[in-house]
């Protein structure tokens, strides 16, 4: 049976852990067996000290921003977005590249490290003050305020919610916060190589950082876990959900999505199996 947080916690140390705890944290904590932790809260206690500095030298910052390009930006213009909520902000480097672009943007993200390190990396950058909010997905309405034009959910974070009911909780909660006519762009990574390709015909995964790799360590159906090793052999490692590309396209019709449209690494045409990352643009009218 899958650990819960608090059992995890438990046997590390006494106690139960409390907000404070969460962010002065520096461990990841993943138990006695990680393949047994398959729950949408835990996020909490990956993205954490160590591993969220070391998340900018995964993404190198200026890579990244040639390997997109102006996609994203093309795709809200196109559209006449003025507002966007980035709800998975992690570092900080979409929200800096809207704010950079003129949007106006609300940084959210329920990792409190993640957004410190946010924060500070939008000073770092162009001197940008962000208005950073702590939410969790699932209960968006309650911790952020307003509608939007767009929101964003990128760099394959959607993966962290492990059951059904929390991906349409977290989808419904997106739809509710877009104005009538508004988009939702989210990404994630094309799991279906992975299962249906099989493990032996894994690949290790070259992030823009140099040298830093990202590999599945174990996959199934209901987990895929990811060992991320960097250049001073710090080993870190993510449990996600394999979302298969069709059945997150279903969620979001169901949702009530009404166009979605699919790229594959930032192309329109792909063949299923080539791509690294799928992107989908959900409009809402
Ligand atoms: N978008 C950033 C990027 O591309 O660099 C960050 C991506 S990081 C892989 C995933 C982010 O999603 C983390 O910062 C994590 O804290 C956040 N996250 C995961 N599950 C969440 C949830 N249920 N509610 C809010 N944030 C969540």
């Amino acid at each position: 049976m899958a650990k819960s947080v608090d059992d995890l916690a438990a046997s590390e140390r006494a106690g139960s852990p409390d907000a404070a705890d969460l962010v002065r944290r520096e461990e990841q904590v993943f138990g006695d067996n990680p393949l047994e932790v398959r729950e949408s809260d835990h996020y909490t206690y990956e993205y954490v000290g160590g591993f969220v500095e070391k998340w900018d030298e995964l993404i190198d910052w200026k890579k990244r921003y040639a390997s997109e390009g102006s996609f994203f930006i093309d795709q809200l213009k196109a559209r006449g977005v003025r507002s966007v909520l980035d709800v998975a902000t992690g570092t900080g480097f979409h929200s800096v590249r809207l704010l950079e672009e003129g949007f106006e943007t609300v940084s959210a993200d329920g990792s409190p490290q993640m957004l410190a390190k946010a924060f500070s990396n939008g000073l770092t950058y162009g001197g940008h003050i962000l208005r950073v909010v702590h939410a969790d997905w699932r209960w968006l309405n309650r911790d952020v305020h307003g509608e939007y034009d767009a929101i964003i959910c990128l760099g394959n974070s959607f993966t962290h919610l492990f059951s059904e009911r929390d991906r349409r909780k977290a989808l419904a909660e997106f739809y509710a916060m877009l104005k009538h006519d508004g988009v939702l762009i989210i990404d994630q990574r094309n799991y279906d190589a992975i299962l249906d390709n099989g493990f032996s015909s894994k690949h290790t995964y070259y992030y823009a950082g140099e040298d830093v790799s990202a590999e599945p360590e174990y996959v199934d159906e209901g987990l895929a876990r990811f060992k991320y090793t960097f250049p001073d052999k710090s080993v870190f490692y993510l449990n996600m959900y394999p979302l298969r590309k069709n059945y997150m396209r279903r969620l979001m019709r169901e949702v009530g999505f009404q166009r979605i449209d699919t790229y594959g690494d930032f192309q329109e045409t792909y063949h299923d199996s080539e791509p690294d990352f799928f992107i989908h643009v959900a409009e809402k009218k």
